[in-house]
């Protein structure tokens, strides 16, 4: 057993804050979470610092890592569209792709993500490149697509379908594809309404979850929230691309978790990611009340919710899986303090199980315990 003492504790899934608490970890679980001092030996001293479940980055497309900011004064559609800027980069060589996945993912989990979900490009070769790049520690949720593959051999090797656009592929093909992962048990996603609205069309689709929604008209979103459809916002990648803010109605209503979207338009940062869309949708929406707990649920234990993922709320029972913030001073609200005044040099470890097999591994830097 490990227990990390001296913190405070953001439990629950309204992050009730337990001060100067301990959190005991065993076999990748969590056993107890007490006020005070640890009454157990072999501690890790947290120094005061703020513990808080590590985060999912629920959409992004690790394949691009080798162009950022290319084309950033494009449309969507010359960057990121059909035969656009992005498809010409995946075309480079398959070692140079690879390489790019791997800093990506490195650097993810260096930021305290130690979950994500890949839209995959590029058919079976690009989920072969994506495997060849995860390290064993990984929550790696891949969605590939055919790209001229057989669907059934493309299932096989990932977790699902993931759409670029309901246009990409002829309505048969579509509906095969449907077929197909709910035969399979496997996720189907679509982006959906990042430019204009096409919900109803790709909801014939039967999808599991929606990315984007960000242009979703009235009636569309009523749809949403009416039949609960999770949902993952890239609020910085739209905003980037020139298409808009998502509603801050979707909070509320449904599931939602966000996700980073492509490394070539956006960085893989989720204190960045948090702090945009808390500031921007209170700015728009011009609602002050509209609370930080809703967007540290969506950076935190949303994702793994809408992917299937063991919880990683801090509660008993729960999987040990999660981040340790250093002590910062005059600190009235720790929740907003990671939304918007954290950097990611103030992460000093992360807790995190290996593959969910019953062991659990301390990344920590050489401060704590010092
Ligand atoms: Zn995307």
């Amino acid at each position: 057993m490990r227990v990390f003492t001296n913190a405070t504790i953001l439990c629950g899934e309204d992050f009730e804050t337990v001060k100067n608490g301990y959190i005991a970890v065993k076999d990748g679980v969590i056993k107890e979470i007490g006020e005070g001092s640890s009454p157990y030996k072999n501690t890790v001293d947290c120094k005061r610092g703020t513990i808080c479940p590590a985060f999912t980055n629920a959409h992004v497309h690790l394949g691009d890592s080798i162009a950022q900011d290319i084309g950033a004064y494009e449309s969507i559609k010359k960057r990121v569209g059909k035969d656009g800027i992005k498809f010409e980069v995946l075309k480079s060589d398959s070692r140079k792709i690879c390489k790019g996945i791997g800093r990506s993912i490195r650097e993810m989990r260096k930021y305290g993500i130690t979950a994500f979900c890949d839209f995959r490009e590029g058919g079976i070769k690009g989920i072969e490149q994506i495997k060849k790049s995860l390290p064993e520690t990984s929550s790696a949720v891949i969605l590939g697509r055919p790209d001229g593959d057989d669907i059934d051999s493309v299932l096989e090797r990932c977790d699902g379908i993931g759409v670029s656009s309901v246009n990409s592929y002829p309505p048969e093909d579509l509906e095969q594809m449907s077929r197909a992962c709910k035969r399979n048990k496997k996720f189907l996603a679509f982006h959906s309404c990042e430019v204009k609205d096409d919900f109803d069309r790709v909801m014939k689709y039967r999808p599991d979850f929606l990315v984007h929604l960000t242009n979703a008209g009235e009636e569309s979103l009523e749809k949403v929230f009416k039949d609960k459809i999770p949902i993952i916002l890239c609020p910085r990648a739209n905003a980037m691309l020139g298409a808009g803010i998502p509603d801050i109605s979707i909070f509320e209503n449904t599931l939602t978790a966000f996700g980073t979207d492509n490394v070539m338009v956006n960085s893989l940062n989720m204190l960045r990611e948090m702090e945009f869309a808390f500031k921007a949708l209170r700015g728009i929406s011009r609602d002050y009340k509209f609370d930080g707990k809703k967007i540290l649920q969506a950076a935190t234990i949303n994702g793994r919710r809408v992917l299937g993922l063991p919880d990683n709320t801090i509660e008993d029972g729960k999987i040990a899986d999660f981040i340790i913030f250093r002590r910062r001073e005059y600190l009235y609200n720790p929740v907003l303090a990671i939304i918007h005044r954290y950097e990611t040099g103030d992460i000093r470890g992360i807790v995190n199980v290996q593959k969910y097999i019953g062991t659990h591994r301390w990344v920590g830097d050489r401060r704590i315990g010092d």
